[in-house]
């Protein structure tokens, strides 16, 4: 049998505790023993991430981003460590590294790194002696020797840059559903599991709030055409392959319903509506590092209007001192805030060819009594903004509305 080069990540629910990351061990095992060469990215213990995040914010409402990079990439290193003891246990032999040792460079964004460049060479080596590399997901190192974390979920983009600097032949990603579904079947219970889907659909799906996979690694991944494979830790079930479009898949108008509860929604009241001032107030914005989303701006017919918009729930504070600095230059209004918003969105490549999937979300929607405040569309999705506490009402009424409990996925 051909030796294959395999990279498998194991997110943090896979070993959150001391008998999944045995349960891990013996997968990965179980995987070299078919005469593999195998790179395992982890992340971190279950919530440790989170906690440590919570843990800063204790200290400073605002910790600088470097100090927040030292620490959170702490997080994986123990989890790499630890799984590389558990494979040894098992007579295995294993050497975790942690991303400035696997060579993985960055730019210099702290808590969003980009990834420049992997030298594999550590990797290749360790595989000549035989042994299991267990990386450490989530961090690179910059030209300065600067810790960087690569943006919330970023083990994904790990393994799917390994991957690619390993010219590996599969790259599966482990988690604790059993594949990509038609929609969170933790909100609803009918969701069906995808056999495969697109790149682009995953994207769009990772983008709009489908927490399973970085939206980040889906680029890459589409980027370098490296098919990803998501599956259970917990089960031996074949999972979703995502893939490039193949002539036998069927373009189905909705392939998935979307929700994404952690936006908030700004408005900027009174704005002189005239040119220039959008360009300086969402200038301001992206200079913060702040990413806007969904933006409407009405036609005024008083030559004052209003501009509202979403923004990461986590940069919300940014936004508004941004959005202050300008108005106390050019005059604006009150700026108001409010993050009790979701939102829901419908996704699928067969959306450029089917119309009617807006009239049809936005009746679903009224059907249900549910108010739209904000729509955006790209080509493969519609999006509404709508209250948080009636969203997960308003993806099952969506899912159940596009029959994807129904069809044969
Ligand atoms: P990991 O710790 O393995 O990285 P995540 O918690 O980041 O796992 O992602 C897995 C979770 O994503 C699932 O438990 C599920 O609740 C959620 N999820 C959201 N949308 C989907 C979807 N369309 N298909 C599968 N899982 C989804
Ligand atoms: N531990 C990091 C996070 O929780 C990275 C990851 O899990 O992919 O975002
Ligand atoms: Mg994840």
């Amino acid at each position: 049998m051909d030796r294959e080069i395999i990279v498998q990540k194991f997110g943090g629910s896979s070993v959150a505790d001391v008998d999944r990351i045995k349960n891990v061990a013996r997968r990965i095992v179980e995987t070299k023993t078919k005469n593999n060469d195998i790179a395992v990215v982890v992340s971190a213990l279950g919530d440790t991430t989170d906690d440590l995040e919570a843990l800063a914010l204790k200290i400073t409402e605002t910790p600088p981003d470097r100090e927040m990079d030292m620490l959170l990439s702490t997080g994986e290193q123990i989890s790499c460590a630890l799984v590389a003891m558990a494979v040894k246990a098992l007579g295995h032999d294993a050497i975790s590294l942690n991303g400035r040792q696997v060579g993985i460079k960055t730019d210099k964004t702290h808590t969003k790194a980009r990834i420049i460049s992997i030298d594999g060479r550590r990797i290749r080596e360790a595989f000549k002696q035989g042994k299991i590399v267990i990386v450490a997901g989530y961090q690179g190192v910059t030209s300065s020797d600067e810790i960087t974390t690569l943006g919330r979920g970023g083990s994904d983009l790990t393994a799917v840059a390994i991957a690619k600097a390993l010219n590996a032949d599969v790259c599966e990603i482990y988690t604790d559903v059993t594949g990509i579904f038609t929609t969170d079947p933790r909100v609803v219970k009918e969701a069906r599991k995808l056999k495969n889907i697109t790149f682009d659909e995953m994207l769009e799906m990772a983008s709009l709030g489908a927490q399973v996979m970085q939206a980040r690694s889906i680029e890459v991944a589409r980027r370098f055409n490296i098919p990803l494979h998501v599956r259970s830790s917990f089960q031996k079930e074949e999972g979703t392959m995502i893939v490039k479009a193949t002539e036998k898949m069927e373009e189905v108008a909705v392939r998935g319903i979307t929700c994404n509860k952690n936006e908030a929604k700004i408005t900027i009241c009174s704005v002189p509506d005239k040119p220039g001032v959008a360009a300086q107030i969402f200038t301001k914005i992206s200079m913060v590092g702040v990413n806007v989303d969904t933006i409407v701006q009405n036609v005024s017919h008083t030559k004052i209007t209003d501009i509202s918009f979403t923004v990461p729930k986590a940069d919300l504070n940014k936004a508004i001192k941004a959005a202050q600095e300008v108005g106390q230059k050019v005059g604006l209004g009150g700026i108001l805030h409010d993050d009790n918003v979701a939102r829901v969105s419908v996704v699928g490549s067969g959306m450029r060819s089917h119309p009617g999937i807006a009239a049809q979300m936005f009746k679903t929607l009224a059907d249900n009594k549910i108010n739209i405040e904000m729509i955006s569309t790209s080509e493969i999705s519609i999006s509404c903004i709508i209250r948080k506490d009636e969203a997960d009402r308003a993806v099952k009424a969506l899912h159940k509305q596009f029959d994807l409990d129904k069809k044969i996925v």
